[in-house]
């Protein structure tokens, strides 16, 4: 089998495979071809992967050779991928209907990672927790680094400092990682979700859960978040602008798939925040969680920094890659056999999961019912 890796479009720093994963799959008589500075943004210059065994090859040849493709985001559409070809990454096709529909014309095969079921066996290949965990953690970084004061509480001989007041909105992957990057730098940190089952881990990672009652029942929808009735969003607000008028520093998360992301702070409620504090929203991809975010971009709203970071794992593309690769490679393993050759079982629950167009049809369920 031969694997080829894309270069990613200019606004991405990352890369689906570093060298030390071509070791991996040549070891197994895989043969892996790297577009040309595919790496160089995630500090893996081609010659590391000329050593690792890879060949350097152009997009063209790629395309032409390889039986899998991968790349993270969508691969340019001028780049005409022959039929028959696999193609892997993290391609949110529930946000991009019509690129479903020229897979599925094309006659591709095409698995999108973000789309795997979240269960035990897919945690190995769990892109979105691999990135979010990293999207959590520089959240909190991004924020100290803005802030105006400390985060820790300091009693010195020239007075004393109060530690900085973080509120995290979504505790999911990231805002698990954002409590405890900010409990770590000595924030006092407090949490909202509405899924009340994650009470218990924001309690054991030493934060404060805001409890909100009546929340819609999320437990037939994969462990993902659900639209809530106009009932609880207005209680959920009140409750929320209470902890955001005492907040420094506001790290929201909280996405729906397939959906805008929920505006969890309105205009009334930056009103009340001190000069200086910070939101940091993670949610800035999917529309945001305020309505004056701008993904990659930070507005200053009377005095607040409003930063839309919707990509935060390109900001730490070494290790993004590294465990992106990872999960790659435990993919590559449940698709394989022995011999490294391709084996897809349609059986399987996770290969059905994260297949979204094949034999020129849209095979994943939610995506029918999404473009009918
Ligand atoms: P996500 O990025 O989809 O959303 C982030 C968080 O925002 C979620 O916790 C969600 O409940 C919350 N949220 C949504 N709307 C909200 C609102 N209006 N107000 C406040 N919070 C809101 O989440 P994720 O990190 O991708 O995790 C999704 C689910 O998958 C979770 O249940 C997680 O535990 C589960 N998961 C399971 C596995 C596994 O077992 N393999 C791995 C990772 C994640």
């Amino acid at each position: 089998m031969i694997i080829g890796v894309l270069k990613e479009p200019s606004n991405e720093t990352r890369v689906s495979l570093l060298p030390e994963a071509v070791i991996q799959l040549t070891k197994k008589g895989i043969r892996v071809l790297i577009e040309n500075n595919a790496g160089a943004r995630a500090f893996a210059p081609d010659e590391d992967y000329q050593n690792a065994g890879a060949l350097i090859s152009s997009a063209r040849e790629i395309i032409q050779e390889a039986d899998v493709i991968l790349s993270i985001q969508q691969p340019n559409s001028d780049l005409l991928i022959p039929n028959n070809k696999i193609l892997i990454g993290t391609f949110q096709p529930l946000y991009h209907p019509q690129s479903v529909q020229e897979w599925a014309q094309a006659g591709l095969t095409v698995f999108s990672l973000d789309m795997l079921p979240r269960t035990t066996r897919a945690q190995s290949m769990d892109v979105l927790s691999s990135q979010a965990n990293i999207a959590g953690y520089k959240a909190v970084l991004l924020a100290a680094n803005l802030y105006p004061r400390y985060f820790p509480m300091f009693m010195t001989a020239a007075g004393t400092i109060a530690p900085a007041k973080v509120l995290i909105l979504g505790a999911g992957v990231a805002g698990l990682q954002a409590i405890a990057t900010a409990r770590r730098l000595g924030a006092v940190v407090e949490v909202f979700d509405t899924r009340p089952a994650v009470k218990e881990e924001v309690i054991s990672l030493g934060a404060k859960f805001v409890e909100v009652d009546g929340a819609a029942d999320a437990s037939k929808a994969g462990g993902y978040a659900v639209e809530q009735t106009e009932e609880y969003k207005l209680r959920q607000q009140q409750r929320i602008a209470e902890s955001i008028a005492k907040a420094d520093i506001v790290i929201t998360t909280a996405q729906i798939p397939g959906k805008k992301a929920p505006i969890l702070i309105e205009e009334e409620m930056l009103n009340k925040m001190r000069k200086g504090s910070i939101v940091i929203d993670i949610a800035a991809k999917t529309g945001g969680n305020t309505p004056f975010t701008i993904d990659n971009e930070t507005v200053i709203y009377k005095g607040v920094s409003i930063v839309g970071a919707g990509n935060l794992p390109a900001t730490m593309p070494s290790d993004a890659s590294k465990v992106y690769g990872k999960n790659i490679q435990n993919f590559l393993q449940l698709i394989t056999n022995k011999e490294g050759n391709l084996n897809l079982n349609w059986d399987d629950d996770l290969v059905q999961g994260s297949c979204i167009t094949h034999n020129g049809e849209i095979v994943h369920e939610r995506l029918k019912m999404n473009v009918q």
